[in-house]
C-alpha cells in the first residue's frame, strides 16, 4: 500500500492512493501535502516547546566523557607560554588553514594557532566515524587546490582525505611550528593600553596578540540530546564527533557480536547507518525526523581530466559557480513580472514534487511498506540539511536492522539497559548518539572581553551586531570567521576563502598604513546589521518548516541573529567595498612613531 494524497469527492486528502504523475497534479494536491508538512511540524513542535533547550552541550561532569579526545587521549604535557605573537588563530580548522595561507602570501609569518584538537583539520580531525565523506564536490569544497596543486581522488572526497589533506597544507605552509594542541582558549582580553590581545588557555598559558581570529567553526561542540537518565545506561557510549574506534575496532569488527543502538538520522548518521549495519550483530535506528535522503553520484577522479586542469583551475570553477547565481536583465525582468505571492507558490510547488521524488525513491529502495512509510519526510526540502547516500534505504532490508521510529517525540528516556520509546527498553550493548552539534556560536565559546570592558557573549544578548559577520564594534583587531551575520553558503569553504581573503586584506592595509587597530564604527555596523534584517525572515518559510537546527529548532530568534541572505555575490561584493572605504567603516589608530 503505497500511502499518497488522492481524490475524495473531489478534494485531496492524504489516502492510500498513487501519488498522481507531476504533469497532471491540480493545486488541490499541493495544498494537502502542505497541510500534511504543517500537521508534522506541529506534532513536533507540540513534543518540544522547549525549543534549542532539547539538547544540552554542557558536556561537563558526568557528560564531560562524550566531549572528550577519542584519537588522543593522552595529553603531551609541555610548559606553559607566556609571549607575544602577532596573529592568533583560535581553532586550526580550514578558517585558519586558509586564512594562513593568504596571511602568508602577503608576507605574515607571525602566525599561531591555538587548537583544542591533537592537530589542525577543525571539524575532519573530530569526525572520523565510519564512512565520513563531504557532500559537496572535492574539486570545491577543497580548498587551495590551485595553489596546492591537490587533486582530489575522488568526485566526494573522504573524511579520511580531507583530513590528510588539511596536515598537507600545515605542513606546506609550515603552520605547525607555531602551532598549539590539546589547548583550549579560555579568555581572550583586550588591553587597551598595549592595544594587545590576551588569550589565556586551559594550560595555563597566557599569549599575547595584535590581531585574533576566532576560527573555531560553525558547528564545533557535540551536543547530546536532553534526554532523562542518559547518565545512568551501564552499556558503552559515545557521541559520532568523538568516534571511540577503541570500543568498535578499526573496520567495526568488534561490532559483529553486539547490538548497537543509534540515536538520530541527520547527515552524521546516514553515513553511519549502512556501516553499523553490516557490522553489527543487530541494529535498532532511534529516529525523530526522517532526513531526505538522495542518490549520491561519486566516481574517482578521472586522470584524463585531471591532466588536462589548467593552472587556475579551481578559482576559474569558483568564478564559474558564482556567476551561475548572478541574474541578467532579462532574467530579472521576467521574474519581477510575476507577483510575489505566485512566484511562492510555484516554487512551492516544485519543491513538493523534489519531495515527492525522494518518497517515491523510498518506495522503490525499502522492502517493508511501514519502515518505508517512516522514513519519508513530510517537509519542505531544505527545511533540513539535505542529505546523499546510496546505501542508507537498502540497509533497512537487512534482517538485523531495525527502525525505531519515535513519529517526532523522540526517545522518551534511556535507563541502565538502554533507550525506552513507547514503555519498551530497547537492551543495547552500545549506543551511539548521532544528535549533532551547538550551531554557529563561533566567537562566543570563550569569554571575549572588548574595549571598556565589553563581552562580546553579553552584547550578543540584545541582538547580534557585527559588520559583514566578521567584525563588531569594540572588538578591535579580532575577526570572527563563518559566525552569524556572514553569508549562507551550502559549500561553506568558499564561504571562508572570501573572509580568509577580506581578513589578509584588512591586516595588510593596516600594517601598510602604519595602523595599530581597526575598530569597525557603529554606524558600519548597523548598516550591517540592517541588510541584515532587510534579508532575513521575508517569507514564513522558516516558521513552516519542521524544527530543526537550521530554524533554531522552531525557536523564535529575532531577524538579525542569523545568516545574511542577501547572496554570496553580494556578501563579496560588500566586503570589497567596506574595504575600499576603510576610514569611513573603522575606526583607525595610527601606531606611534
Ligand atoms: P543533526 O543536528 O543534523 O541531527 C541530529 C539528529 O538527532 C536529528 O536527526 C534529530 O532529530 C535527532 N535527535 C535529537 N534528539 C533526539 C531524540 N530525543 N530522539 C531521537 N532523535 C533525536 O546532526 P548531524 O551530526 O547529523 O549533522 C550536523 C551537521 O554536520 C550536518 O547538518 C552537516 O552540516 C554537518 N555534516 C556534514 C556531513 C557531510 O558533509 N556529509 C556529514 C555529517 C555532518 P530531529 O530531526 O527530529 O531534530
Amino acid at each position: 500500500m503505497v500511502e499518497y494524497a488522492g481524490r475524495k469527492k473531489g478534494k485531496f486528502s492524504l489516502g492510500s492512493q498513487a501519488l498522481p504523475p507531476e504533469s497532471e497534479r491540480p493545486q488541490e494536491f499541493y495544498d494537502a501535502v502542505k497541510k500534511k508538512f504543517a500537521e508534522e511540524r506541529d506534532l513536533r513542535l507540540k513534543y518540544r516547546p522547549h525549543g534549542l533547550s532539547n539538547y544540552t552541550s554542557e558536556l561537563s561532569g558526568e557528560l564531560a566523557r562524550y566531549g572528550e579526545d577519542s584519537y588522543n587521549r593522552e595529553v603531551t604535557p609541555r610548559e606553559s607560554i607566556n609571549d607575544e605573537v602577532e596573529i592568533l588563530f583560535i581553532g586550526g580548522g580550514f578558517s585558519a588553514l586558509l586564512t594562513s595561507v593568504r596571511l602568508h602570501e602577503k608576507g605574515f609569518r607571525n602566525i599561531r594557532i591555538v587548537e583544542r584538537a591533537g592537530d589542525v583539520g577543525g571539524t575532519w580531525y573530530w569526525n572520523r566515524y565510519p564512512g565520513i565523506a563531504c557532500d559537496v564536490v572535492a574539486y570545491d569544497y577543497l580548498p587551495l587546490l590551485d595553489e596546492t596543486g591537490y587533486i582530489p581522488t575522488r568526485h566526494y572526497a573522504t573524511g579520511f582525505e580531507i583530513y590528510d589533506y588539511c596536515k598537507s597544507i600545515a605542513r606546506d605552509y609550515e603552520l605547525y611550528d607555531h602551532a598549539v594542541f590539546q589547548t583550549t582558549v579560555t579568555a581572550t582580553v583586550w588591553n587597551e593600553e598595549e592595544k594587545l590581545w590576551h588569550v589565556e588557555t586551559d594550560r595555563g598559558d597566557h599569549m599575547k596578540a595584535r590581531f585574533v581570529i576566532c576560527a573555531n567553526g560553525p558547528l564545533t561542540k557535540p551536543k547530546l540530546a536532553a534526554i532523562t537518565g542518559i547518565e545512568t545506561f551501564r552499556g558503552h557510549s559515545f557521541h559520532t564527533g568523538r568516534w571511540d574506534y577503541d570500543y568498535t575496532g578499526q573496520d567495526l569488527e568488534n561490532l559483529s557480536d553486539k547490538v548497537v543502538g543509534i540515536i538520530g538520522t541527520g547527515a552524521s548518521a546516514v553515513q553511519i547507518i549502512p556501516n553499523l549495519g553490516e557490522k553489527a550483530k543487530e541494529l535498532y535506528v532511534f529516529q525523530r525526523t526522517p532526513s531526505t535522503i538522495e542518490r549520491r553520484k561519486d566516481w574517482p577522479t578521472d586522470p584524463e581530466w585531471a591532466a588536462k586542469l589548467e593552472p587556475g583551475w579551481q578559482a576559474k570553477r569558483r568564478r564559474k559557480t558564482l556567476d551561475a547565481q548572478l541574474l541578467t536583465e532579462e532574467q530579472k525582468a521576467e521574474k519581477a513580472k510575476i507577483p510575489q505571492a505566485e512566484k511562492i507558490r510555484l516554487q512551492e510547488n516544485a519543491n513538493i514534487d523534489h519531495m515527492m521524488r525522494i518518497h517515491e525513491w523510498i518506495d522503490d529502495m525499502v522492502e517493508d511498506r511501514a519502515t518505508a512509510e517512516s522514513l519519508k519526510p513530510w517537509y519542505m526540502y531544505m527545511c533540513k540539511r539535505p542529505t546523499f547516500h546510496n546505501d542508507y534505504l537498502p540497509t533497512y532490508n537487512r534482517p538485523n536492522v531495525h527502525l525505531v521510529d519515535t513519529r517526532g517525540k523522540g526517545v522518551d528516556e534511556i535507563n541502565e539497559d538502554g533507550p525506552v520509546f513507547d514503555g519498551k527498553t530497547y537492551k543495547v550493548d552500545v549506543l551511539i548518539y548521532a544528535t549533532g552539534f551547538e550551531v554557529q556560536k563561533t566567537g562566543v565559546f570563550n569569554t571575549i572581553v572588548g574595549r571598556d570592558g565589553v563581552n562580546l557573549a553579553g552584547k550578543y544578548e540584545d541582538g547580534i551586531r557585527t559588520l559583514l559577520g566578521v567584525h563588531s564594534h569594540d572588538f578591535p583587531n579580532l575577526f570572527i570567521m563563518a559566525g552569524y551575520q556572514s553569508s549562507f553558503q551550502f559549500n561553506l569553504t568558499d564561504m571562508l576563502e572570501w573572509q580568509g581573503k577580506h581578513i589578509a586584506a584588512c591586516m595588510d592595509y593596516a600594517r601598510e598604513n602604519n595602523i595599530q587597530c581597526i575598530d569597525p564604527t557603529a554606524e558600519a555596523e548597523e548598516w550591517w546589521v540592517q541588510e541584515v534584517i532587510k534579508f532575513r525572515g521575508t517569507t514564513s518559510r522558516n516558521e513552516e518548516c519542521t524544527p530543526g537546527y537550521y530554524n533554531f529548532e522552531g525557536e523564535f530568534n529575532r531577524r538579525q541573529d542569523g545568516n545574511y541572505n542577501g547572496g554570496i555575490n553580494e556578501y563579496i561584493a560588500h566586503m570589497d567595498d567596506v574595504r575600499a572605504h576603510m576610514e569611513e567603516n573603522f575606526i583607525l589608530t595610527k601606531a606611534s612613531g
